[in-house]
C-alpha cells in the first residue's frame, strides 16, 4: 500500500502563517508553527520515497491551508482509481504532554494495522527516550477538528501527532533537527514495510 501524504494546516508563505492557533508559545527557539513542522516531515519523507522509488500521493502540497473538505475529496478521488492507498496525515500536538500519538479511522481494521507498524517502529526507535510515548487511540476521541479527515476518507486512514508543541520538552523536540531526522527515518521505515507487506 502506498501513502497519501497530508501536511496538516498551512505552511509559511513569505514568513506569514495563515492558520489561526496551531503553533507553540514563543519560547527560546521562537514560535514553532505546526504546519511548517508538518511540512518539514512530509517533505523529508517525499525525498526518501523519491530516492527509493516508492510512489505516493500528496493531497496538500500547497502552502495555503487547504480545507479539510478538499483534502478528503482529493483523497477519495485517488482512492476511487487506486485501492492500494492509505491516508497519512502528519500533525503536531497541543494540550500539554509529550510524545507521539497515532489515531485511526473508526472501525477500519486496515488503518489499525498500518498505525501499528508506525507506532511499533516509533517505540523501537525511541526506546532510549523516555520523553517520547506512543499511544494508539481510535478516532472517536475527537481531540481536534482535523479528525474530520479520519472520519471522511474512504481509504484506511492514520493521523500521526509527532510531538506536543506546548510542553517544554515537546517544544524542544519539535525544534531539534536530530529528533526530527529520527522521526522521519522511523516513519520511512514504516512506509517501506507497509509498501512491501500490506
Ligand atoms: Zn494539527
Amino acid at each position: 500500500m502506498i501513502p497519501i501524504f497530508d501536511s496538516g494546516h498551512a505552511g509559511l508563505i513569505n514568513g506569514f502563517y495563515e492558520t489561526p492557533g496551531k503553533r507553540s508559545p514563543n519560547w527560546e527557539c521562537g514560535i514553532f508553527y505546526e504546519g511548517m513542522g508538518n511540512r518539514w516531515a512530509v517533505n523529508r519523507l517525499i525525498e526518501l520515497c523519491d530516492r527509493a522509488g516508492i510512489p505516493y500521493y500528496h493531497v496538500s502540497p500547497e502552502l495555503y491551508d487547504v480545507s479539510l473538505q478538499e483534502r478528503v475529496k482529493r483523497a477519495n478521488d485517488i482512492y476511487a482509481v487506486n485501492k492500494n492507498v492509505y491516508f497519512l496525515s502528519i500533525h503536531h500536538n497541543a494540550g500539554g504532554g509529550h510524545g507521539i500519538e497515532g489515531f485511526t479511522s473508526i472501525g477500519e481494521t486496515t488503518s489499525d494495522k498500518i498505525a501499528e507498524v508506525f507506532l511499533q517502529n516509533f517505540k523501537a526507535d525511541f526506546a532510549h527516550d523516555t520523553t517520547l510515548r506512543t499511544d494508539v487511540s481510535d478516532g472517536d476521541l475527537d481531540k481536534e477538528s482535523n479528525f474530520f479527515v479520519l472520519r471522511n476518507t474512504l481509504c484506511p486512514s492514520v493521523l500521526l501527532e509527532l510531538e506536543f508543541m506546548d510542553s517544554k520538552s515537546g517544544y524542544l523536540n519539535c525544534w531539534s533537527e536530530t529528533v526530527m531526522a529520527l522521526k522521519v527515518e522511523s516513519m520511512f521505515k514504516s512506509i517501506v514495510k507497509v509498501y512491501n507487506e500490506l
